[in-house]
Protein backbone atom coordinates (compact mmCIF):
# COMPACT_ATOMS: atom_id res chain seq x y z
CA UNK A 1 0.00 0.00 0.00
CA UNK A 2 1.24 3.28 -0.43
CA UNK A 3 2.96 5.61 2.17
CA UNK A 4 0.15 8.58 2.14
CA UNK A 5 -3.35 7.64 2.50
CA UNK A 6 -5.78 7.98 -0.65
CA UNK A 7 -7.89 10.41 1.40
CA UNK A 8 -4.87 13.06 1.96
CA UNK A 9 -3.26 12.26 -1.23
CA UNK A 10 -5.96 13.38 -2.71
CA UNK A 11 -6.00 16.69 -1.22
CA UNK A 12 -5.31 20.02 -3.94
CA UNK A 13 -1.95 21.95 -2.22
CA UNK A 14 -3.31 25.80 -1.79
CA UNK A 15 -2.55 27.99 -4.74
CA UNK A 16 -3.45 30.63 -2.70
CA UNK A 17 -0.46 29.63 -0.51
CA UNK A 18 1.46 28.75 -3.47
CA UNK A 19 1.66 32.65 -4.58
CA UNK A 20 2.19 33.39 -1.07
CA UNK A 21 5.28 31.16 -1.29
CA UNK A 22 6.87 32.37 -4.18
CA UNK A 23 6.45 35.58 -3.09
CA UNK A 24 8.11 36.09 -0.13
CA UNK A 25 11.09 33.97 -1.75
CA UNK A 26 11.21 36.53 -3.58
CA UNK A 27 11.31 39.46 -1.31
CA UNK A 28 13.90 37.46 0.72
CA UNK A 29 16.01 37.73 -2.31
CA UNK A 30 15.28 41.06 -1.85
CA UNK A 31 12.72 42.16 -4.44
CA UNK A 32 10.08 44.75 -3.79
CA UNK A 33 7.22 42.24 -4.31
CA UNK A 34 3.80 43.97 -3.50
CA UNK A 35 1.00 41.08 -2.39
CA UNK A 36 -2.52 41.15 -2.93
CA UNK A 37 -2.62 37.51 -1.51
CA UNK A 38 -3.29 37.98 2.23
CA UNK A 39 -6.96 37.03 3.49
CA UNK A 40 -6.54 39.01 6.88
CA UNK A 41 -6.93 42.68 7.56
CA UNK A 42 -3.74 44.37 7.71
CA UNK A 43 -4.85 45.84 11.41
CA UNK A 44 -4.11 44.89 14.80
CA UNK A 45 -6.27 42.86 17.25
CA UNK A 46 -7.60 45.67 19.36
CA UNK A 47 -5.84 46.30 22.57
CA UNK A 48 -8.99 45.73 24.69
CA UNK A 49 -8.65 42.43 23.36
CA UNK A 50 -5.41 42.13 23.56
CA UNK A 51 -5.97 42.97 27.20
CA UNK A 52 -8.50 40.29 28.23
CA UNK A 53 -6.11 37.63 26.90
CA UNK A 54 -2.88 38.76 28.71
CA UNK A 55 -5.40 39.24 31.86
CA UNK A 56 -6.61 35.45 31.12
CA UNK A 57 -2.79 33.88 30.46
CA UNK A 58 -2.32 35.30 34.02
CA UNK A 59 -5.47 33.16 35.78
CA UNK A 60 -4.66 29.77 36.47
CA UNK A 61 -8.75 28.94 36.07
CA UNK A 62 -7.46 29.60 32.68
CA UNK A 63 -4.85 26.59 32.73
CA UNK A 64 -7.19 24.02 31.80
CA UNK A 65 -9.11 22.00 29.47
CA UNK A 66 -12.41 24.18 28.24
CA UNK A 67 -15.53 22.04 28.25
CA UNK A 68 -14.99 20.39 24.35
CA UNK A 69 -17.97 22.69 22.98
CA UNK A 70 -16.43 26.13 24.47
CA UNK A 71 -16.86 27.88 27.31
CA UNK A 72 -20.43 28.52 28.35
CA UNK A 73 -20.03 32.00 28.93
CA UNK A 74 -18.41 32.40 25.48
CA UNK A 75 -21.40 30.22 24.05
CA UNK A 76 -23.80 32.33 25.59
CA UNK A 77 -22.06 35.69 23.93
CA UNK A 78 -22.06 34.19 20.72
CA UNK A 79 -25.77 33.20 20.72
CA UNK A 80 -26.41 37.14 22.23
CA UNK A 81 -24.17 38.33 19.40
CA UNK A 82 -25.98 36.64 16.67
CA UNK A 83 -29.35 38.08 17.82
CA UNK A 84 -27.60 41.32 17.97
CA UNK A 85 -26.26 41.10 14.37
CA UNK A 86 -28.65 39.08 12.34
CA UNK A 87 -31.85 38.38 14.26
CA UNK A 88 -30.92 34.91 14.51
CA UNK A 89 -31.70 33.93 18.09
CA UNK A 90 -29.92 31.08 19.51
CA UNK A 91 -29.14 29.36 22.71
CA UNK A 92 -26.13 28.68 24.06
CA UNK A 93 -26.56 24.94 23.45
CA UNK A 94 -26.81 26.07 19.94
CA UNK A 95 -23.10 26.70 20.06
CA UNK A 96 -20.18 24.78 18.75
CA UNK A 97 -16.43 26.89 19.27
CA UNK A 98 -14.42 25.95 17.00
CA UNK A 99 -10.30 26.66 15.94
CA UNK A 100 -11.04 29.10 13.46
CA UNK A 101 -13.82 29.49 10.98
CA UNK A 102 -11.53 26.84 9.24
CA UNK A 103 -12.37 23.90 11.39
CA UNK A 104 -16.02 24.86 11.84
CA UNK A 105 -16.38 24.33 7.52
CA UNK A 106 -14.45 21.02 8.26
CA UNK A 107 -16.53 20.01 11.38
CA UNK A 108 -19.94 20.91 9.73
CA UNK A 109 -18.96 18.94 7.03
CA UNK A 110 -18.21 15.76 8.79
CA UNK A 111 -21.24 16.12 10.82
CA UNK A 112 -23.79 16.29 7.85
CA UNK A 113 -21.85 14.23 5.07
CA UNK A 114 -22.20 10.47 4.58
CA UNK A 115 -19.98 9.04 1.86
CA UNK A 116 -21.63 9.64 -1.97
CA UNK A 117 -23.59 12.83 -0.09
CA UNK A 118 -23.15 16.05 -2.94
CA UNK A 119 -22.60 19.05 -1.46
CA UNK A 120 -23.54 22.29 -4.08
CA UNK A 121 -20.39 24.65 -4.23
CA UNK A 122 -21.21 27.47 -5.30
CA UNK A 123 -17.79 29.11 -7.53
CA UNK A 124 -15.68 30.99 -7.65
CA UNK A 125 -15.46 29.38 -4.14
CA UNK A 126 -13.07 29.80 -1.22
CA UNK A 127 -9.91 27.46 -1.75
CA UNK A 128 -10.83 25.30 1.48
CA UNK A 129 -14.14 24.46 0.46
CA UNK A 130 -13.94 21.58 -1.76
CA UNK A 131 -11.11 20.17 -0.05
CA UNK A 132 -13.23 19.47 3.22
CA UNK A 133 -16.06 18.51 1.28
CA UNK A 134 -13.73 15.66 -0.31
CA UNK A 135 -12.41 14.93 3.54
CA UNK A 136 -15.30 14.40 4.84
CA UNK A 137 -16.76 11.78 2.27
CA UNK A 138 -19.10 14.40 -0.07
CA UNK A 139 -19.01 14.71 -3.23
CA UNK A 140 -18.55 18.56 -4.52
CA UNK A 141 -20.67 19.54 -7.19
CA UNK A 142 -19.59 22.81 -8.85
CA UNK A 143 -22.63 25.82 -9.68
CA UNK A 144 -20.25 28.88 -11.41
CA UNK A 145 -21.76 31.99 -12.00
CA UNK A 146 -19.87 35.04 -13.65
CA UNK A 147 -19.60 38.74 -13.92
CA UNK A 148 -22.49 39.11 -15.64
CA UNK A 149 -24.51 38.68 -12.34
CA UNK A 150 -21.88 40.00 -10.04
CA UNK A 151 -20.66 36.51 -9.09
CA UNK A 152 -24.64 35.22 -8.00
CA UNK A 153 -26.21 31.66 -8.87
CA UNK A 154 -29.94 31.45 -9.56
CA UNK A 155 -32.12 29.28 -7.94
CA UNK A 156 -32.49 27.71 -11.69
CA UNK A 157 -28.59 26.96 -11.70
CA UNK A 158 -28.93 25.13 -8.66
CA UNK A 159 -32.02 23.40 -9.80
CA UNK A 160 -30.27 21.94 -12.77
CA UNK A 161 -27.64 20.33 -10.46
CA UNK A 162 -29.92 19.20 -8.05
CA UNK A 163 -30.02 15.16 -8.11
CA UNK A 164 -31.48 12.41 -4.97
CA UNK A 165 -28.39 12.40 -3.73
CA UNK A 166 -27.91 16.52 -2.67
CA UNK A 167 -27.90 16.96 0.95
CA UNK A 168 -26.30 20.23 1.34
CA UNK A 169 -26.17 23.58 -0.18
CA UNK A 170 -22.93 25.61 0.64
CA UNK A 171 -23.11 29.38 1.02
CA UNK A 172 -20.85 32.48 1.54
CA UNK A 173 -22.13 35.70 1.31
CA UNK A 174 -20.44 38.35 1.52
CA UNK A 175 -18.11 36.32 -0.59
CA UNK A 176 -14.48 35.04 -0.35
CA UNK A 177 -12.92 35.24 -3.49
CA UNK A 178 -15.45 37.83 -5.52
CA UNK A 179 -17.34 40.01 -2.41
CA UNK A 180 -20.58 39.55 -3.67
CA UNK A 181 -23.19 40.08 -1.71
CA UNK A 182 -26.68 38.31 -2.01
CA UNK A 183 -29.46 40.44 -1.47
CA UNK A 184 -32.72 39.65 0.56
CA UNK A 185 -34.58 38.68 -2.36
CA UNK A 186 -32.34 36.15 -3.54
CA UNK A 187 -31.51 34.66 -0.22
CA UNK A 188 -35.16 34.09 0.11
CA UNK A 189 -35.52 32.57 -2.95
CA UNK A 190 -32.51 30.01 -2.30
CA UNK A 191 -33.66 29.69 1.44
CA UNK A 192 -37.19 28.58 0.31
CA UNK A 193 -36.17 26.29 -2.92
CA UNK A 194 -33.80 24.26 -0.03
CA UNK A 195 -36.28 23.92 2.30
CA UNK A 196 -38.97 22.75 -0.61
CA UNK A 197 -36.54 20.02 -1.44
CA UNK A 198 -35.13 19.39 2.38
CA UNK A 199 -31.27 20.41 1.50
CA UNK A 200 -29.36 21.09 4.44
CA UNK A 201 -27.81 25.03 3.81
CA UNK A 202 -24.33 25.67 5.72
CA UNK A 203 -23.81 29.58 5.38
CA UNK A 204 -20.52 30.71 5.56
CA UNK A 205 -21.16 34.66 7.23
CA UNK A 206 -17.62 35.23 8.46
CA UNK A 207 -17.79 38.41 6.24
CA UNK A 208 -21.32 39.38 7.75
CA UNK A 209 -19.91 43.25 9.00
CA UNK A 210 -17.91 43.71 5.66
CA UNK A 211 -20.56 45.43 3.40
CA UNK A 212 -20.31 48.58 2.07
CA UNK A 213 -22.45 50.92 -0.12
CA UNK A 214 -25.18 50.37 2.52
CA UNK A 215 -25.81 46.96 1.18
CA UNK A 216 -27.00 44.83 4.31
CA UNK A 217 -25.49 40.87 4.70
CA UNK A 218 -29.03 38.99 5.71
CA UNK A 219 -28.65 35.26 7.28
CA UNK A 220 -30.80 32.76 5.59
CA UNK A 221 -32.37 30.88 9.09
CA UNK A 222 -33.82 34.54 9.83
CA UNK A 223 -34.96 35.34 6.59
CA UNK A 224 -36.80 31.85 5.99
CA UNK A 225 -37.33 31.01 9.41
CA UNK A 226 -38.18 27.08 8.71
CA UNK A 227 -35.37 26.44 7.58
CA UNK A 228 -33.18 27.04 10.97
CA UNK A 229 -33.83 23.24 11.45
CA UNK A 230 -31.60 22.34 8.65
CA UNK A 231 -29.18 25.37 8.79
CA UNK A 232 -25.60 25.74 10.08
CA UNK A 233 -24.38 28.90 10.48
CA UNK A 234 -20.44 29.56 10.54
CA UNK A 235 -18.72 32.74 11.57
CA UNK A 236 -15.50 33.73 13.32
CA UNK A 237 -13.81 36.40 15.29
CA UNK A 238 -11.09 36.15 12.55
CA UNK A 239 -12.29 39.14 9.86
CA UNK A 240 -14.85 41.15 12.34
CA UNK A 241 -11.90 41.96 14.88
CA UNK A 242 -8.64 41.53 12.97
CA UNK A 243 -7.82 38.11 14.78
CA UNK A 244 -6.89 35.98 12.35
CA UNK A 245 -4.05 33.81 14.44
CA UNK A 246 -6.50 33.49 17.68
CA UNK A 247 -8.23 30.81 15.72
CA UNK A 248 -11.77 30.97 17.32
CA UNK A 249 -14.93 30.35 15.13
CA UNK A 250 -17.77 28.77 15.55
CA UNK A 251 -20.86 26.61 14.26
CA UNK A 252 -24.33 28.00 15.18
CA UNK A 253 -27.50 25.32 14.23
CA UNK A 254 -29.47 22.50 15.26
CA UNK A 255 -28.54 20.97 18.97
CA UNK A 256 -28.82 17.32 17.46
CA UNK A 257 -26.19 18.49 15.28
CA UNK A 258 -24.22 20.82 17.71
CA UNK A 259 -24.16 17.86 20.00
CA UNK A 260 -23.16 15.71 17.83
CA UNK A 261 -19.93 18.05 15.98
CA UNK A 262 -19.44 18.38 19.86
CA UNK A 263 -18.82 15.12 20.25
CA UNK A 264 -16.78 14.70 17.68
CA UNK A 265 -14.79 17.53 18.59
CA UNK A 266 -14.39 16.26 21.91
CA UNK A 267 -12.03 13.39 20.37
CA UNK A 268 -10.78 15.70 17.59
CA UNK A 269 -8.86 18.70 19.48
CA UNK A 270 -10.53 18.22 22.82
CA UNK A 271 -11.22 22.07 22.84
CA UNK A 272 -10.41 25.41 21.71
CA UNK A 273 -7.41 27.56 23.56
CA UNK A 274 -8.60 28.48 26.80
CA UNK A 275 -6.53 31.92 26.34
CA UNK A 276 -8.33 32.60 22.88
CA UNK A 277 -11.56 31.89 23.95
CA UNK A 278 -11.29 34.50 26.60
CA UNK A 279 -9.67 36.95 23.92
CA UNK A 280 -13.09 36.15 21.32
CA UNK A 281 -15.13 37.08 23.94
CA UNK A 282 -14.05 39.87 25.01
CA UNK A 283 -14.24 40.76 20.88
CA UNK A 284 -17.69 39.09 20.74
CA UNK A 285 -19.35 41.00 23.93
CA UNK A 286 -17.57 44.20 23.07
CA UNK A 287 -18.71 46.65 20.81
CA UNK A 288 -18.54 47.10 17.06
CA UNK A 289 -16.35 50.24 16.68
CA UNK A 290 -13.16 48.99 15.32
CA UNK A 291 -14.79 47.17 12.60
CA UNK A 292 -16.54 50.60 11.44
CA UNK A 293 -12.95 51.91 11.03
CA UNK A 294 -11.44 48.42 9.19
CA UNK A 295 -14.83 48.64 6.94
CA UNK A 296 -14.16 52.80 5.95
CA UNK A 297 -10.31 52.11 5.56
CA UNK A 298 -11.36 49.26 3.24
CA UNK A 299 -14.36 50.80 1.17
CA UNK A 300 -11.85 53.43 0.19
CA UNK A 301 -9.33 51.01 -0.83
CA UNK A 302 -12.12 49.13 -2.43
CA UNK A 303 -13.27 52.26 -5.10
CA UNK A 304 -9.57 52.61 -5.65
CA UNK A 305 -8.64 49.19 -6.43
CA UNK A 306 -11.93 48.83 -8.56
CA UNK A 307 -11.29 51.67 -10.41
CA UNK A 308 -7.63 51.52 -11.24
CA UNK A 309 -8.55 47.49 -12.39
CA UNK A 310 -11.23 48.76 -14.92
CA UNK A 311 -9.11 51.06 -16.32
CA UNK A 312 -6.62 48.41 -17.44
CA UNK A 313 -7.17 47.62 -21.08
CA UNK A 314 -8.95 43.90 -21.29
CA UNK A 315 -10.16 43.76 -17.64
CA UNK A 316 -13.64 43.48 -16.44
CA UNK A 317 -13.99 44.21 -12.61
CA UNK A 318 -17.42 44.17 -10.88
CA UNK A 319 -17.91 46.32 -7.71
CA UNK A 320 -17.78 43.95 -5.28
CA UNK A 321 -19.86 44.78 -2.44
CA UNK A 322 -18.38 42.94 0.62
CA UNK A 323 -15.07 41.70 2.15
CA UNK A 324 -11.77 42.56 0.76
CA UNK A 325 -11.17 41.24 -2.30
CA UNK A 326 -12.06 42.28 -5.51
CA UNK A 327 -11.94 39.44 -8.73
CA UNK A 328 -11.53 40.40 -11.72
CA UNK A 329 -11.75 39.22 -15.27
CA UNK A 330 -8.49 38.80 -17.47
CA UNK A 331 -10.36 36.45 -20.02
CA UNK A 332 -9.35 39.15 -22.58
CA UNK A 333 -5.60 38.95 -22.00
CA UNK A 334 -5.02 35.58 -22.26
CA UNK A 335 -2.84 33.95 -24.69
CA UNK A 336 -1.54 37.60 -26.24
CA UNK A 337 2.35 38.17 -26.24
CA UNK A 338 3.86 39.98 -23.10
CA UNK A 339 7.32 40.30 -22.90
CA UNK A 340 7.93 37.37 -25.69
CA UNK A 341 5.59 34.82 -23.50
CA UNK A 342 2.32 34.24 -24.38
CA UNK A 343 0.06 33.38 -20.72
CA UNK A 344 -2.52 30.40 -21.68
CA UNK A 345 -4.10 30.63 -18.26
CA UNK A 346 -4.46 32.98 -15.19
CA UNK A 347 -2.04 30.72 -13.43
CA UNK A 348 0.83 31.07 -16.27
CA UNK A 349 0.22 35.13 -15.87
CA UNK A 350 0.36 35.27 -12.37
CA UNK A 351 3.87 33.37 -12.63
CA UNK A 352 4.76 36.45 -15.05
CA UNK A 353 3.36 39.28 -13.16
CA UNK A 354 5.15 38.14 -10.51
CA UNK A 355 8.55 38.09 -12.00
CA UNK A 356 8.16 40.71 -14.73
CA UNK A 357 6.38 43.35 -12.05
CA UNK A 358 6.98 41.86 -8.65
CA UNK A 359 3.11 41.74 -8.29
CA UNK A 360 1.54 38.70 -6.39
CA UNK A 361 -2.17 38.14 -7.08
CA UNK A 362 -4.29 34.85 -6.70
CA UNK A 363 -5.41 33.47 -9.78
CA UNK A 364 -8.46 32.04 -10.37
CA UNK A 365 -7.64 28.46 -11.22
CA UNK A 366 -7.93 28.21 -6.83
CA UNK A 367 -11.60 29.11 -6.79
CA UNK A 368 -12.78 26.97 -9.59
CA UNK A 369 -12.95 29.77 -12.25
CA UNK A 370 -9.42 29.64 -14.06
CA UNK A 371 -9.40 33.33 -16.31
CA UNK A 372 -9.81 35.73 -13.41
CA UNK A 373 -7.54 36.57 -10.26
CA UNK A 374 -8.48 37.93 -6.53
CA UNK A 375 -7.07 40.96 -5.26
CA UNK A 376 -7.58 41.45 -1.39
CA UNK A 377 -7.09 45.26 -0.85
CA UNK A 378 -6.09 44.34 2.61
CA UNK A 379 -2.91 45.91 1.97
CA UNK A 380 -1.18 50.14 2.48
CA UNK A 381 -3.36 52.24 -0.55
CA UNK A 382 0.13 53.44 -1.38
CA UNK A 383 0.99 49.69 -2.18
CA UNK A 384 -2.37 49.08 -3.25
CA UNK A 385 -1.89 51.76 -6.19
CA UNK A 386 2.06 50.73 -7.29
CA UNK A 387 1.17 47.53 -7.22
CA UNK A 388 -1.98 48.12 -9.93
CA UNK A 389 0.38 50.60 -11.63
CA UNK A 390 2.65 48.35 -12.23
CA UNK A 391 0.35 45.44 -13.75
CA UNK A 392 -1.38 47.80 -16.01
CA UNK A 393 2.27 48.99 -17.35
CA UNK A 394 2.93 45.62 -17.93
CA UNK A 395 -0.06 44.87 -19.70
CA UNK A 396 0.40 47.19 -21.99
CA UNK A 397 2.59 46.08 -23.56
CA UNK A 398 0.57 42.75 -24.61
CA UNK A 399 -0.03 42.48 -28.34
N1 LIG B 1 -14.70 31.29 5.59
C1 LIG B 1 -14.24 32.08 4.63
C2 LIG B 1 -15.12 32.41 3.46
C3 LIG B 1 -12.93 32.59 4.69
O1 LIG B 1 -12.47 33.40 3.73
C4 LIG B 1 -12.13 32.25 5.80
C5 LIG B 1 -10.71 32.72 5.88
O2 LIG B 1 -10.07 33.04 4.92
C6 LIG B 1 -12.68 31.43 6.80
C7 LIG B 1 -13.97 30.97 6.64
C8 LIG B 1 -11.93 30.95 8.00
O3 LIG B 1 -11.27 31.87 8.73
P1 LIG B 1 -10.54 31.45 10.07
O4 LIG B 1 -10.26 29.99 10.03
O5 LIG B 1 -9.30 32.27 10.07
O6 LIG B 1 -11.46 31.81 11.19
Amino acid sequence: SSRISARIAGITPSATLAVDAKAKELKAQGRPVIGFGAGQPDFPTPDYVVEAAAKAVHDRANHGYTAAGGLPVLKEAIAAKTLRDTGFAIEPSQVLVTNGGKQAVYSAFATLCDPGDEVLLLAPYWTTYPESIKLAGGVPVQVTADESTGYRVTVEQLEAARTDRTKVLLFNSPSNPTGAVYSREQIEAIGKWALEHGIWVITDEIYEHLTYDGVENHSMPVVVPELADQTLVLNGVAKTYSMTGWRVGWIAGPKDVIKAATSYQSHLCGNVSNVAQRAALAAVAGPLDVVAEMRAAFDARRKKIVSLLSDIPGVTCPTPEGAFYAYPSFKELLGKEIRGEKPADTLELADLMLREADVAAVPGEAFGTPGYFRFSYALAESDLVEGVERIAALLSEAK
